[in-house]
């Protein structure tokens, strides 16, 4: 068994790195074409912190650019006078699918970004999109909670301590609070076309994910790595193997390339190249990959349909069938020079978001004028 002939999408990129603005925004394109993808999704995550106002503007000029890239919104937070009432977030979700983007991307309860918003995504102001988005099943790719060790000083990582997922100090959610708050959405809204972000951070409990999959059958998990993920996998290989035969129809492929200010562009489809074939032979074929860090794992040898489903029909099912919006180009520059106006305030961001965000608008301007 191999991927031969097997359409590749890659469902979860991200764009981010300030220093070169023109390569930063080709890297998911440049990812597509050295892998011969099908298709890629961009996410934009602007509730991350303050430097990430400028993030769904990213994503509208990445899809300006090469447009058939899909693209996911995430609501704003970090400019001034962002209207937070229910009404507000309901037009800025309008807004967004207006100016040509295919669903919506919420970080809001990665536990480092619950903090900086405060609010938990069960809170009445998010209802009315939560109505929205079920009646109209727009498409979410929701990232809730971490791996349970970033919460135990022992077992956290120096990399997630460097970056702030450290979670153990008494400042942060708990994961099963973050848990909480979500299925009170679900509860409220079954019907919402929710794909959970690295399979929702359930790969040591196996049972829960299936209770998770079997309460609420429109929810379908995402296996972009987390590579904490994959191990996990590993150490229930056949548990887990079945897991994906089961709900072969309701798991989506991606990856988190493209994510971090380094390394350059450059390397970043390097890497992000070398991860796809990677996880290509790990689903098609029972060889032993080399994964991260030098640790290996045997490969899924998912059959045909099971491949085909998970790498690119899953996701063309939540877009049903469609291609990617267009752009509403002049929509998206007056979103864009409204953020940019906005960061002026007190909310000030740092002078690399800053200036980035100064060149998106003039880039889209000029692309506006030319059209
Ligand atoms: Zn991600």
């Amino acid at each position: 068994m191999g991927m031969e002939n097997i359409p590749v999408i890659d469902s979860h990129i991200h764009i981010r790195g300030y220093h070169d603005l023109k390569n930063t925004l080709a890297v998911a394109q440049n990812i597509s074409e050295k892998c011969s993808l099908a298709g890629v999704n961009v996410l934009a995550l602007s509730a991350w912190d303050a430097d990430s106002a400028g993030q769904n503007v990213l994503c509208m000029a990445c899809k300006a650019l090469y447009p058939e890239t899909y693209a996911y919104a995430n609501f704003d937070y970090f400019y001034e006078g962002v209207d937070k009432t229910a009404m507000g977030r309901l037009e800025q979700l309008k807004a967004f699918m207006a100016m040509g983007f295919d669903g919506v991307k919420l970080i809001e309860t990665k536990p480092s970004s619950r903090k900086f918003v405060g609010i938990g995504l069960d809170d009445e102001s998010y209802e009315l999109c939560f109505d929205y988005m079920e009646k109209e099943q727009i498409p979410i790719i929701w990232h809730v909670a971490d791996p349970e060790e970033n919460w135990d000083a022992e077992l956290c990582g120096e990399y997630a301590k460097e970056h702030g997922w450290y979670y153990g100090d008494g400042t942060f959610l708990s994961k099963e609070e973050l848990y909480q708050e979500t299925f009170r959405v679900l509860d409220r809204h079954p019907g919402l076309k929710v794909t959970f972000a690295h399979m929702l951070f359930l790969t040591k409990d196996i049972r829960r994910a299936a209770e998770v999959m079997e309460k609420y059958p429109n929810v379908r998990l995402d296996i972009t790595p987390g590579c904490e993920l994959y191990f996990n996998f590993d150490a229930d290989y056949e548990g887990w193997r079945n897991f994906l035969l089961r709900y072969q129809d309701r798991i989506v492929f991606g990856t988190d390339n493209g994510w971090g200010d380094e390394p350059s562009p450059a390397e970043k489809v390097e890497s992000g190249s070398k991860i796809i074939r990677m996880l290509k032979e790990y689903f098609s074929t029972e060889n032993i990959v080399e994964a991260w860090d030098g640790k290996e794992i045997k490969g899924m040898n998912l059959p045909k349909e099971a491949l085909e489903r998970i790498f690119a029909g899953n996701f063309m099912e939540l877009q049903k069938g469609k291609k990617s919006k267009p752009i509403n180009l002049a929509q998206a520059v007056s979103y864009g020079k409204n953020v940019l106006e906005r960061t002026k305030g007190e909310r000030a961001i740092g002078n690399d978001a800053r200036k980035q965000l100064e060149e998106l608008v003039e880039m889209l301007s000029a692309m506006e004028g030319n059209g």
